[in-house]
């Protein structure tokens, strides 16, 4: 019997059981990283060691972990190897492979193909039947090199630093501040984070992350620090009490015209934790599959582009549920 794939708030394969990043409480999932659209309260839960630790830390309760370290090999029932892959998203992110006699399969969770400064790299192993996420998958997101949106970033904080207005970085607290704490601390810049943002970079640093020195963010002796802080909405009014500042986002959708304008910021840096397009075909083109299915963002535009290109591909997770057989 081939793959079978089902979606319905998640991805679940019915021949070994499992939901992978099941938006909804499951029996069993696997959860490829700790971001808040990826995780709930299952029963039993397969992950990596950060990823368990950093679920905890946002979703109290108990469950059972199985814990795997990256190419570990675990058999599952129904005669299944698992192993879980860097997948170079956040710290700890994975992809799950599973390999059956009917061949293997990769689901990717969110990736990132370009080295991150706070995530391990990106792994790109051999499968029969892909599962990507697509979430930059049109031909105009092109991200800049990363040493240009890195300089860009660092030279928006010297000059409002040198001119005594307090830079904000919006970011969110798991993932992106750690990538902006590596980048503005590297520079030599001192930061001040949110206090989200700082419990989940303690967590980073207990778990063995090597990051710059960061403080709390403190309302009487935050001048001279650049400052990260989640976007929520309200956040001017959140922050009013930072003043003068000058205020950017950091995100992939940065890419869009009247990214500015919409974050209410007076800068956006197209600093992503996903693959941009090139990187969502280059990966294509080093998992080999035999056929592709295409989740979140612009699935069904690039399942088009891989069909265009000659490889066999559909869109999941646009209808509510949807059974694919190969
Ligand atoms: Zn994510």
């Amino acid at each position: 019997m081939p793959w079978e794939v089902l979606f319905k708030d998640g991805v679940y394969l019915p021949q070994i059981g499992w939901w992978l990043d099941a938006r909804r409480s499951q029996t069993r999932a696997f959860v490829s990283h700790a971001h808040g659209d990826h995780i709930a309260a299952h029963k039993e839960i397969i992950a990596t060691r950060t990823t368990a630790s950093l679920m905890r830390l946002r979703l109290g309760g108990k469950r059972q972990e199985t814990i795997l370290d990256f190419n570990q090999p675990w058999q599952s029932d129904f005669g299944c190897e698992m192993r879980l892959f860097p997948a170079g998203h956040i710290f700890g992110s994975a992809m799950l492979h599973a390999t059956t006699e009917h061949g293997s399969l990769l689901y990717t969770g969110d990736f990132k193909l370009r080295p991150s400064l706070a995530a391990e790299p990106c792994a790109t192993p051999r499968a029969d039947v892909l599962i990507m996420e697509t979430t930059f998958g049109l031909p105009r997101y092109v991200f800049p090199p990363a040493e240009e949106i890195e300089t860009g970033i660092i030279n928006f904080c010297r000059e409002a630093l040198t001119e005594k207005i307090a830079p904000v970085l919006f970011a969110y607290s798991l993932g992106k501040t750690q990538e902006l704490l590596q980048i503005v601390g590297h520079a030599g810049l001192p930061v001040m984070l949110h206090s989200h943002g700082y419990k989940m970079t303690q967590r980073y640093a207990e778990l063995g992350m090597k990051l710059p020195r960061f403080s709390l963010l403190d309302t009487g002796n935050y001048a001279g620090h650049v400052i990260i802080a989640p976007p929520t909405p309200g956040r001017s009014e959140s922050l009013s009490w930072i003043n003068p500042k000058r205020t950017a986002v950091a995100t992939g959708w940065a890419m869009d015209s009247g990214a500015i304008y919409r974050n209410g910021c007076d800068a956006a840096f197209p600093l992503s934790d996903h693959a941009d397009y090139p990187d969502l075909l280059a990966f294509v083109d080093q998992v080999q599959p035999k056929i592709v299915y295409t989740l979140h963002g612009f699935a069904k535009e690039f399942a088009a582009t891989l069909r265009a290109r000659g490889v066999e591909a559909w869109a999941i997770g646009q209808q509510n549920q949807m059974d694919l057989s190969l």
